[in-house]
């Protein structure tokens, strides 16, 4: 059994004046002296992902293993912080980000190109077994070689779908934003689905929201929303405003 714990909340949203705002799940999968997180975010958490590992009583140092679910910036950069760790990512998804014309896409160019020299790095397949209970899933769409992961947790899995279902408006709706493919996205939808009603009571962790868990058919959200900003609209430092999104 792992023990799971959502270390920062995905954020289903977008900025029609400032584009992505890239705020990616980020958890952490501990069992004896393994320490997995799935998919690492970007610069903007790095503090507070730090903090939440210190709340664990682990340091970077301690991280055993990375599963990336695909290697666009919001979901990938911070690799580099644990020098440790195994760095798992899609093999088709890794020759993809290697070619991608530069400054076109979501993909971190320099940081794709060093994690492809690490040997840190494990590329590996579809229906792959990452360590035992953890199998990598293709499912394309967002990016060509995006992996969803499920951990075999006993009676029930864990299901991380990273931006193959960004979201549950995505899951529910089966349709999806911001696609390379929309008819791939959508056969990974219904694959996701499919994984996810093999045992009851098991979880799906989106990558762009909070964990749902299906009960009677119905996707109901694990945890209360956590999301704000804070503004400094006004002459003081200490007087900002903040806006809670949920
Ligand atoms: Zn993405």
């Amino acid at each position: 059994m792992f023990d799971y714990n959502i270390f920062v909340q995905g954020f289903p949203g977008k900025s029609s004046t400032h584009g992505g705002l890239g705020w990616s799940t980020i958890s952490l999968l501990s069992q004896n002296d393994q320490n997995i997180i799935i998919d690492v975010g970007s610069f903007g958490v790095r503090k507070l992902l730090l903090r939440r590992l210190h709340d664990k009583g682990l340091s970077p140092d301690d991280i055993t293993m990375v599963l990336l679910t695909h290697t666009h910036w919001d979901h990938c950069v911070n690799w580099t912080l644990f020098p440790n760790a195994t760095i798992v990512v899609g093999r088709v998804d890794m020759n993809w980000a290697l070619n991608e014309p530069l400054g076109e896409s979501d993909v971190p160019e320099l940081y794709v190109k060093e994690l492809n020299r690490s040997p840190q790095t494990r590329l590996v397949d579809h229906l792959e077994e990452v360590v035992p209970g953890i199998v990598a899933h293709q499912t394309k769409g967002h990016t060509p070689g995006h992996m969803a992961y499920s951990v075999d947790n006993g009676d029930y899995d864990l299901l991380f779908s990273g931006d193959a279902a960004k979201n549950r408006t995505e899951l529910l709706s089966g349709n999806v934003d911001m696609t390379l493919n929309l008819s791939e996205s959508q056969n990974s939808i219904d694959y996701l689905w499919s994984l996810w009603m093999r045992k009851t009571g098991s979880i799906l962790v989106p990558g762009h929201d909070i964990p749902m868990k299906l009960i009677n058919g119905k996707s109901l959200y694990l945890y209360k929303r956590e999301a704000d900003l804070q503004c400094w609209f006004s002459d003081t430092l200490g007087d900002y405003t903040t806006i809670v999104l949920e």
